[in-house]
């Protein structure tokens, strides 16, 4: 489903209107853009937003706001990067509407860190006192919507292009130097082509299986796309990169041409 749109002669204040759209849309578990779009393409974001339902907790986690702002509560920047992706592709766009930290899409069911307790050394204090009830209706509420969303969209004409973004930095660790990391797990064929055209085009410092190692079984590669043999690629870009709307678009339209390339020949050679 899309953002709900208004009548065109609608008079409500600016104000009022985007209460009322944050109110409506509180509890709907994910946006699709362009549903229709016939491009080779399915474009997803599984942390597209910070949002935690006031369903869940009354809307809170118990973090400080400033925590729900960090890496740790959602990809930064991977919103604008993959709806700006989608239009230059011609792809529709599945993007979660609830915080990673509230339930992790890009887990397996029974992955421990499915209901994230601890993150980056910061403790999440509704997640830590959540009981088996509590687990069950995330699930039900938000995961699995989010993947019949995507079941429905990952057809076999299309490539799957998941686009995440990571922190530069883990506290306490050292300074991740990727500009951009591509994920792979079996099946690389997309990812090889990716990576080349990375390197043709660009002089950036690409990540192969970086900063993390594949992909865990039940993620949402391995769901949608692994386990039905369908061409997929991840995509981790550094988010001090994607910081704002133009330079989302500007990775846009830098990984466009090269996604399409890239899928050419997969193609062409499989
Ligand atoms: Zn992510």
């Amino acid at each position: 489903m899309s953002s709900l749109p208004l009548a065109p002669n609608c008079h409500i204040s600016h104000l009022l209107t985007t209460k009322l759209l944050k109110l409506m849309n509180d509890d709907v578990p994910f946006f699709i853009t362009g549903k229709g779009r016939k491009g080779p393409w399915l474009i997803t974001c599984d942390h597209a937003r910070n949002h935690v339902p006031k369903a869940v907790n009354n809307g809170s986690l118990g973090l400080a706001k400033g925590d729900m702002q960090r890496h740790i509560a959602y990809d930064l920047g991977a919103e604008g990067l993959s709806q700006s992706l989608g239009d230059l592709l011609d792809g529709p766009v599945l993007c979660s509407n609830f915080s990673r930290l509230v339930i992790d899409p890009n887990r397996g069911e029974d992955d421990p860190t499915l209901l994230m307790k601890l993150y980056d050394s910061t403790l999440i204090p509704a997640n830590r006192d959540a009981d088996c009830d509590e687990h069950n209706r995330r699930i039900s509420n938000y995961y699995y919507p989010y993947h019949k969303a995507y079941s429905k969209l990952a057809t076999s004409e299309r490539a799957i292009v998941a686009i995440h973004s990571f922190t530069p930095k883990l506290r306490g660790q050292l300074a991740r130097p990727w500009e951009i990391g591509i994920l792979f797990g079996k099946d690389r064929r997309l990812a090889d082509a990716v990576i080349l055209g990375l390197k043709l085009k660009g002089n950036l410092v690409v990540g192969e299986n970086e900063p993390y190692a594949g992909h865990l079984p039940g993620d949402s590669i391995d769901q949608h796309a692994q386990s039905k043999n369908r061409l997929n690629i991840l995509i981790e870009v550094r988010n001090d990169l994607i910081k704002n709307v133009d330079e989302q678009n500007d990775w846009a339209r830098f990984l466009a041409p090269i996604l399409q390339q890239a899928l050419l020949d997969t193609r062409e050679n499989s």
